[in-house]
């Protein structure tokens, strides 16, 4: 197997595949693609498989050292120690990475062959729809009711009462949509789930549709994600041909489709009323609430939306059952969550951890802690809606409830992780810099409020800045947020508040030494 995502093919993957496929061509070996192994600190990752089903799993695979793996290896039977990154009992540092996680959902990703469909199908695929499709819808909702489901774009919402809403409203039409406008810098789950496992999202989204009566479901995806919308197009049209999609899907008398909208790179498109007025062919802006999608969304019909992830989580919670899902997690946030993990950290990648784990032992033991060897010192949550987190606050449970009590969010999983070397009001002034351009403009605070910050931020970093500025930035910011309309306008000064919240002595240290 041979793992070709956006970061295996980033590392050289596709040329390690090509001779790869060279080199197999007359022994009769199945080489497979895959997605996203998880360990994109070591791409490109080429594993192979025994005939007794043991797995060697090998990192930093190149153009130069692929054909060492396959004479010793594949030809003669003798494992490449030094390329070795997991061996068949999982002892080693990258066996410890992998075993420290609970892959309930990424369990297909780098396993199975994201543009064949038969490889989806023989890992179980389409069985959560065929269950589903045998239960009256009430009975679904019920099923991701007691399975603990919330939404993973961020907010947490319940899914089952999403839906619910959705069901329940009037309307002969109604919609599902999949929000794949994943744009947080440094988040990548979204992509690297579409890019591996497409069917598992056409199947939730599908489950979704017969639960609360839709026929037509919308994927919108950042136009910036190729490999994954050409996956997904790939992915509907063997779904079409397989009879999973299209009418009487399953001899169900359940009718359902799947469209793709490509967006063109507007943050704001994430909020999901500007997202519906995109799809519609307007400009992506937020509007007022209510009406909630539920009852008026796309085409003023009821609209269900939820996030890549949310729908990836929906097969496996039918095919198994909710209690195989809520047996991760904690009271409130159950089952595990995806995560981007990034920055200074020796093992960055693609991880799924049960909810409630802590952040250090995400940083230290999934991690492998600090890349750069010294000390751990803040972790961004949530992208630029986020926070910082201090190391003193490491031990904090990484769940909806314990991270709002510390004035972070979940966001949709991005975790970048920083040493004692970076500067904090750096970090807000970068995420600053990032939200502002992408205010859509529409409300006076979010517009003006955001740029008179950044230039207080920029004052400060330039050694300009006063003690009075920065109490402005957290009055100004607690104004942007009470005055905003919409979750981007809301959020936007939380990477402002938190820094100076936690490291309020580093904004003084500019001011005071005037560098
Ligand atoms: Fe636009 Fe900002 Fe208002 Fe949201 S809060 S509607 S992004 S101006």
């Amino acid at each position: 197997k041979i793992g070709l995502a956006s970061c295996s093919i980033a590392a050289g993957a596709a040329k390690v595949h090509d001779l790869l496929k060279d080199l197999l061509a007359d022994d009769g070996i199945h080489l497979q693609r895959t997605g996203c192994m998880g360990l994109c600190y070591c791409e490109p990752q080429v594993e192979v498989v025994a005939p007794d089903g043991r797995s060697y799993l090998y990192g930093n695979v190149s153009t130069d050292n692929v054909g060492q793996i396959v004479e010793e290896h594949i030809k003669k039977g003798e494992p490449v120690e030094e390329l070795l990154v997991v061996p068949p009992d999982g002892a080693s540092e990258a066996g410890e990475y992998i075993g420290r996680q609970e892959r309930f959902l990424l369990h297909n990703c780098g396993n199975i062959d994201p543009e064949n469909i038969e490889s989806y199908l023989d890992a179980g695929g389409y069985k959560g729809l065929a269950k589903a499709v045998a239960m009256k819808p009430e009975e679904v909702i019920a099923e991701v009711k007691s399975s603990g489901l919330r939404g993973r774009g961020g907010a947490g919402f319940p899914t089952h009462q999403k839906w619910t809403f959705a069901r329940d409203a009037k309307g002969e039409q109604k919609y599902i949509i999949c929000n794949a406008d994943e744009g947080d810098p440094g988040a990548f789950m979204d992509r690297s789930i579409l890019e591996s496992d497409p069917h598992s999202v056409l199947e939730g989204m599908m489950i979704a549709g017969y639960a609360i009566g839709a026929s037509v479901g919308y994927i919108y995806i950042r136009a910036e994600y190729p490999l994954a919308i050409r996956r997904l197009k790939i992915a509907i049209a063997q779904a079409k041909e397989h009879y999973y999609l299209g009418t009487n899907i399953l001899n169900s008398g359940f009718d359902f489709d799947i469209k793709i909208r490509e967006g063109a790179g507007a943050f704001v498109c994430g909020e999901e009323t500007a997202l519906i007025a995109s799809i519609e062919g307007k400009r992506g802006m937020p509007r007022f609430r209510p009406p909630f999608p539920a009852v008026s969304g796309l085409f003023a019909s009821p609209t269900s939306i939820n996030n890549v992830e949310t729908f990836a989580n929906v097969p496996q919670i039918l095919a198994q059952g909710a209690a195989a899902y809520n047996v991760h997690g904690t009271e409130f946030s159950k089952g595990t969550k995806v995560f981007a993990l990034a920055g200074k950290v020796n093992r960055g990648g693609l991880i799924e951890v049960p909810m409630g784990m802590s952040i250090n032992d995400i940083v230290f033991a999934v991690g492998g802690g600090i890349s750069t060897g010294k000390a751990f010192k803040a972790v961004q949550t949530g992208g630029p809606s986020g926070g910082c987190i201090p190391a003193e606050l490491a031990d904090t449970a990484v769940d909806y409830e314990s991270l709002k009590e510390i004035g972070a969010i979940m966001g949709s999983g991005g975790l970048l992780i920083m040493d004692e070397e970076t500067c904090m009001v750096d970090v807000a002034k970068f995420f600053l810099t990032f939200t502002r351009e992408e205010s859509c403009g529409k409300c006076t605070f979010c517009r003006v409020g955001t740029e008179q910050m950044l230039r207080i931020l920029e004052r400060i970093t330039e050694g300009e800045g006063t003690e009075e500025d920065i109490d402005t930035l957290e009055d100004l910011g607690s104004k942007i947020k009470a005055g905003s309309l919409c979750g981007l306008g809301q959020t936007v000064p939380n990477p402002v508040l938190t820094t100076i919240k936690y490291f309020r002595d580093e904004y003084e240290a500019h001011v005071r030494d005037k560098v």
